[in-house]
């Protein structure tokens, strides 16, 4: 019988493949052909069937999807640690909105190139971003070969950075006429938050996402201070005025969801919203603690992300795995909450949902190829019982030590092929004066 021909075979002492079994497959290969899964087995099935043009064998080493950060603001690396152990309103309102308030294109693409270096160099292989110059972020996220939606977020008009809705609008349609071609970008509509806008404009935002069939993306039920803000403004809490307005749909991507009661559980649900959970933001920023749980029984389809690098302050997958699962176990003191098969899920086969991608999230025929490799020769991983437990609970950001995107190998062995580091790292350095700068004109 003669061999299939692919492009690459990458071996690893396990696959965690995340399919619709949870297959872990131990001494596994993964064809690749072009930016696509093939096949995936045991080595001795894959070398049967399979041949390459190029091979990887990772050695001692656990196989597994990208992860997908489901909520980031990813240019906010320029501004990890220029603010701690704040509230969030002053956080945002004395630090945060000055900085932000006299960025730039190039600044607002050097730390997306920062954060796409820092996600690719972790085993993140998709975001959902939100912020502001968003045509720069998605020139980083080409170049760097990570994926993306992209989200060019706003705020009541007029604001720094449009002046009527009519401009946002002409925006965020032109970013989606930009990319509507790219296979690794798309965009959503981002509205910040229920009291950093009005109904209207809402409203007027959730008719473009569905002009552009695109999801619609929102911080909402953040906090305590933020439900009392929006009862101060709307007499109604985040979430209902989202319902009253019609915008809790299929459609609607929900960040945080913190202070939320039993009623609006239920209402999420039945109307297909997700969710992104983001615990180390939360509790960073004292905000208080997602019942996750609770939403996961409710059959809410719930994502995991960092939040942005200014309120978490890394963009670590791993951590906030492992601080999903440990924090429910703690608050409900039940060791069987969220097992490590729900975190992992929530990080790939869920994030994927929430940013609306169909073909990422596990390995399977047909797939993108989007693959990472843990390299489990390191003493702090020694020894090994269960791969999925040690990816959750073990495992960190440094050990990955393969990412592949989309079939093309953007990191290898401490090594990226995509981002020039030591001039972004340098950059970035640069950018703190100017950050500080801003604070002092406040
Ligand atoms: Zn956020």
């Amino acid at each position: 019988m003669s061999l299939l021909e692919c492009d690459l075979i990458i071996y690893g002492s396990s696959v965690i493949t995340q399919d619709e079994n949870r297959s872990i497959i131990n001494d596994g290969a993964i064809a690749v052909t072009g930016n696509k899964i093939s096949d995936v087995g045991p080595k001795s099935e894959i070398n049967r069937k399979w041949t390459a043009s190029k091979t990887l064998d990772s050695g001692k080493s656990i196989l597994m999807p990208g992860m997908i950060n489901s909520h980031t603001h990813v240019p906010m690396t320029l501004m990890r640690g220029v603010a701690d152990d704040l509230p969030l309103l002053t956080w945002l309102h004395d630090y945060i909105f000055p900085i932000e308030a006299g960025l730039n294109k190039e600044l607002v693409e050097l730390g997306a190139h920062l954060g796409c270096a820092e996600m690719i160099a972790g085993g993140t292989t998709a975001f959902l971003d939100g912020y502001m110059h968003e045509d720069a972020v998605g020139k980083a996220v080409d170049e760097s070969g990570i994926k993306a939606v992209l989200g060019e977020g706003f705020f009541e008009f007029p604001s720094p950075f449009f002046k009527t809705a009519e401009q946002a609008w002409e925006v965020m349609e032109g970013l989606h006429e930009r990319f509507s071609k790219h296979d690794r970008i798309s965009i959503s509509i981002t509205p910040h938050a229920v009291f950093t806008t009005n109904p209207d404009q809402l409203v007027e935002s959730m008719e473009l996402a569905e002009k552009l069939d695109v999801p619609w993306q929102i911080h909402c039920a953040e906090s305590i201070p933020e439900t009392e803000l929006t009862l101060k403004k709307f007499g109604k809490r985040p979430l209902e005025v989202l319902r009253d307005n019609g915008l809790l749909t299929a459609r609607t991507r929900i960040h945080h969801c913190v202070d939320v009661t039993e009623q609006e559980i239920s209402l999420l649900s039945s109307s297909g919203t997700m969710v992104s959970h983001n615990p180390q933001s939360n509790l960073k920023l004292g905000s208080g603690i997602c019942p996750l749980t609770k939403l996961l029984d409710a059959g809410i389809t719930v994502g995991l992300g960092t939040d942005g690098a200014a309120s978490n302050n890394d963009l670590n997958m791993f951590e906030e795995m492992r601080t999903a699962a440990l924090l429910q176990k703690g608050i409900l003191q039940d060791p069987t909450a969220i097992p490590a098969q729900t975190a992992l899920d929530l990080a790939t086969v869920n994030s994927a949902d929430f940013l609306g991608l169909t073909d990422t999230g596990s390995i399977k025929p047909g797939m993108k190829a989007d693959i990472i490799a843990i390299n489990m020769n390191k003493m702090h991983l020694k020894p090994v019982y269960n791969p999925l437990s040690h990816v959750v609970y073990c495992v960190g950001a440094q050990d990955v030590s393969l990412t592949i995107c989309d079939g093309k190998v953007l990191y290898h062995d401490g090594k990226h092929f995509t981002v020039d580091i030591e001039t972004v790292s340098h950059e970035a350095e640069k950018a703190v004066k100017w950050a500080l700068s801003r604070l002092k004109n406040h």
